[in-house]
């Protein structure tokens, strides 16, 4: 099974700092790593390459620096790596990040299964994976959270609907995004960090991916634009009490009157 994973390098850290004017994340001097939904789906793929046989391949659309994560999954078990990196691609929003990501898959040849991260940890919109998907004219199930059985023309996969599981089965060439219930992922193994030490990675740009579509990429490829971007206002009143039960009760008693509950 050729299986396709595509990973985000995010900031390593939930505090990044905003550039309110400007409405972006201060990226610099924040140390990165792979979106930690994105190793779930790693972990995932080389399961399923262990049970039925094939390659992993990562594939992540970012700056230069990105070719830190693939290094990265080449210490997990992936087989190659492929990372889109282009000034053309630059100021994507979800719509033209998975068209970007669905043009450098294109470029594989055949392909079984794409694997996505639920969502990422900096931009949290779970939009891309169903956007490739979309682009490839693919079938794809959101947030599976077990696969329960696999061969190299169906899944069956369930995800949980919050108030429901569903177990589908699903006809490949297809994508899932997983969830993080899914697997407990590999540690990095040191053996294998040494072995892909000089394993090349190929970076394509634009000019490598279809020509003339040129306002699908990046920033011009992008419907849609951050007005603002603010860390939320914690609004949180609080009141203590002391006394003893009876006390107590008659203040929540009180309380939920004010508010209009009782
Ligand atoms: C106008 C605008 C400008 C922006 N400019 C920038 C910018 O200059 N730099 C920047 O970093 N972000 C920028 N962003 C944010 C960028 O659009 C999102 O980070 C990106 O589209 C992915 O969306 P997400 O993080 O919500 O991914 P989600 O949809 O939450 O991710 C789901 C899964 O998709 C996969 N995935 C997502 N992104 C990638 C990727 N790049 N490579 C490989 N796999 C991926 C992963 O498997 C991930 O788990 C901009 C957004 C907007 C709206």
């Amino acid at each position: 099974m050729r299986i396709v994973v595509c990973i985000k390098q995010v900031p390593d850290t939930t505090e990044v700092a905003i550039d309110t004017e400007k409405g972006i994340l201060k990226r610099e001097g924040v140390d990165s790593r792979i979106n930690p939904y994105d190793l779930y789906a790693l972990e995932t793929a080389l399961r399923l390459k262990e049970e039925l046989g094939g390659e992993v391949i990562v594939i992540s659309m970012g700056p230069p620096q990105a070719q830190a994560i693939i290094k990265e999954a080449y210490a997990m078990g992936a087989d190659i790596g492929l990372l889109l990196s282009d000034r053309k691609f630059a100021g994507a929003d979800t719509l033209a990040t998975a068209y970007t990501l669905a043009q450098g898959i294109k470029t594989l040849g055949k392909i079984d299964l794409i694997i996505t991260g639920m969502q990422t940890t900096d931009g949290d919109t779970a939009q891309v994976g169903p956007g490739i998907a979309e682009y490839l004219h693919w079938p794809h199930i959101s947030y599976v959270t077990s696969i329960i059985k696999a061969d190299l023309k169906t899944l069956t996969v369930t995800t949980d609907m919050s108030d429901t599981i569903e177990t589908q089965i699903l006809k490949l060439p297809a994508l899932i995004t997983v969830a993080k219930d899914i697997n407990q992922p590999r540690l990095l193994s040191y053996k294998l960090k040494l072995k892909t030490e000089n394993r090349a990675i190929n970076i394509i740009g634009y000019n490598d991916l279809t020509k003339g579509e040129e306002e699908f990429f990046g920033l011009d490829g992008s419907p849609t634009q951050v007005e603002r971007i603010f860390p939320p206002q914690h609004d949180i009143k609080r009141e203590i009490w002391q006394g003893n039960a009876v006390k107590l009760a008659q203040c929540t008693i009180a309380k939920l009157k004010e508010l209009r509950y009782l």
